[in-house]
């Protein structure tokens, strides 16, 4: 078997399908990981890509052939999975998505038992195994079988509503109109189901979830100018994004603007902390309006790498009240150590019902800031970490934050430069009080950084 033109990392695997991607990688990762974390059930879910289906019989046939139970969810978010993995009875998830990625990638993300991605370390000895193709198959007797579990997202729903922090009854009452758009992504089969029982009246875009997704799937603000002009054209009180695995929320006001991602966490984070005092923990590529919000509540802002991992395992060993990554990815602790839009959601109706807010009046209570983001595009195979360590050093006469990458952090305003996890990139962000000074940093950081490009 060949691994190339993969994206591999300690949290999966990850490629164009068709061009790296293929079955038998899908089915050595399985392998590999089921030998590591089975035998035993663990928990398979994947999102809407057309080449779900296929994956995922490699990824069953890897994991029954070293005899671990299958436990199917079928088509489902990739929060639904990890809060089904962490239920008593499993041994670990795999969940089949590239996320964010455009329709022709997938992916195998690797979660533990605890429902949290892998560890450095786990992740290490599932890729050390695959490269030493080292399989201890199950004999006939002892192959695993299949077995289904289809009330995963119906529990996941109500193990959010259930909440102490949610009133359902509340916001039922509120009758809020919303226009959704799920991107044909896995997204449509959750969403539904919970606007129902939260009583919203909803226009859907997008919902089939077919996985031929008809536009870039992030829920950048520029990816959702349809879904702007619907929640204007429907008079609805707001407009809702998820990316293809509902681990990502953006929220657009009834006036159809976009806040941005980074406002989701913004707006979650002063609603927990309104209610439950306690430390926040956020990459270090989120946003300073949380540093903000937080010191109006008198608590600590943890920051740690890029990558929901990091986030994840700081929340746990600091008990954090709300954690996050300002891609719209919230971690709300109480419910599970993973990014969920679909407790983001609750959350933010909640928030709307009690202050009895419109969501531009919500969002225009919070300071504001403008980030740019922008990348650099690196062909594959040149090491674009080492790119911005060798950036790093020609400015080492400068104050810098290393935490991830490389941040520049001034009064009121930062500019990060950091080589992406998933994709073969450099991510530029800036932050500051204006958009016109956001774009000047950025602008400034990547035409000096392109000069030291090969
Ligand atoms: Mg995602």
């Amino acid at each position: 078997m060949e691994l190339k033109n993969l994206m591999i990392s300690i949290s999966g695997v990850r490629g164009i399908v068709g061009d790296g991607l293929t079955p038998e990688v899908a089915m050595h990762f399985a392998q590999a990981y089921g030998n590591e974390f089975g035998p035993g059930r663990i928990v398979v879910g994947r999102d809407s890509r057309t080449s779900g289906e296929m994956i995922k019989h490699a990824v069953w046939a890897g994991l029954t052939a070293v005899g671990c139970d299958v436990v199917d969810i079928g088509l489902a978010p990739t929060p639904t999975t990890a809060m089904a993995t962490q239920r008593d009875e499993n041994q670990g998830g795999i969940i089949i998505t590239a996320s964010h990625n455009p329709k022709e990638w997938n992916a195998l993300k690797l979660l533990a038992a605890d429902g949290l991605f892998l560890s450095p370390e786990q992740g290490e000895r599932v890729l050390e195994r695959v490269k030493r193709q080292d399989y201890r198959f199950a004999s006939w007797a002892q192959i695993g079988k299949i077995v289904s579990y289809p009330a995963a997202i119906e529990d996941h729903i109500n193990d959010t509503l259930k909440l102490e922090l949610i009133d359902c009854e509340k916001i039922r009452k509120r009758k809020f109109k919303i226009v959704a758009d799920p991107c044909n992504g896995a997204g449509g089969v959750i969403l539904p189901q919970l606007f129902e029982k939260l009583g919203c009246e909803v226009i859907f875009l997008n919902l089939e979830p077919h996985g031929r997704f008809p536009r870039s799937p992030e829920p950048l603000p520029n990816n959702l100018v349809e879904l702007c002009t619907e929640v204007k054209s429907h008079h609805a009180d707001l407009g809702i994004a998820v990316d293809p695995d509902v681990d990502r929320l953006a929220v657009v006001s009834e006036r159809g603007v976009p806040l941005g991602e980074e406002y989701t966490l913004a707006l979650v984070t002063d609603f927990v902390l309104s209610h439950t005092k306690g430390d926040v923990v956020v990459n270090a590529s989120t946003s300073r309006v949380i540093d903000d919000i937080a010191s109006k509540y008198g608590v600590p802002v943890h920051r740690t790498k890029v990558g929901e991992i990091h986030v994840a395992m700081r929340a746990r060993e600091i008990g954090a009240a709300i954690a996050g990554e300002g891609n719209g990815g919230i971690i709300y602790p109480a419910l599970h150590l993973g990014r969920d839009a679909i407790v983001g959601i609750a959350m933010i109706l909640q928030l709307l019902t009690e202050r009895r807010l419109t969501l531009s009046q919500a969002f225009e209570m919070l300071p504001q800031y403008v980030m740019i983001k922008d990348k650099i595009s690196l062909p594959f195979g040149i090491d674009a970490k080492q790119l911005v360590q060798q950036y790093a050093d020609k400015r080492s006469n400068e104050v810098m934050d290393l935490t991830d990458g490389l941040k520049f952090v001034y009064e009121r305003s930062w500019v990060q430069l950091r080589a992406s996890n998933t994709e073969p990139i450099i991510r530029i962000m800036a932050e500051a009080p204006t958009e016109q000074e956001a774009m000047e940093l950025a602008e400034k950081v990547k035409g000096d950084f392109v000069k030291i490009l090969p």
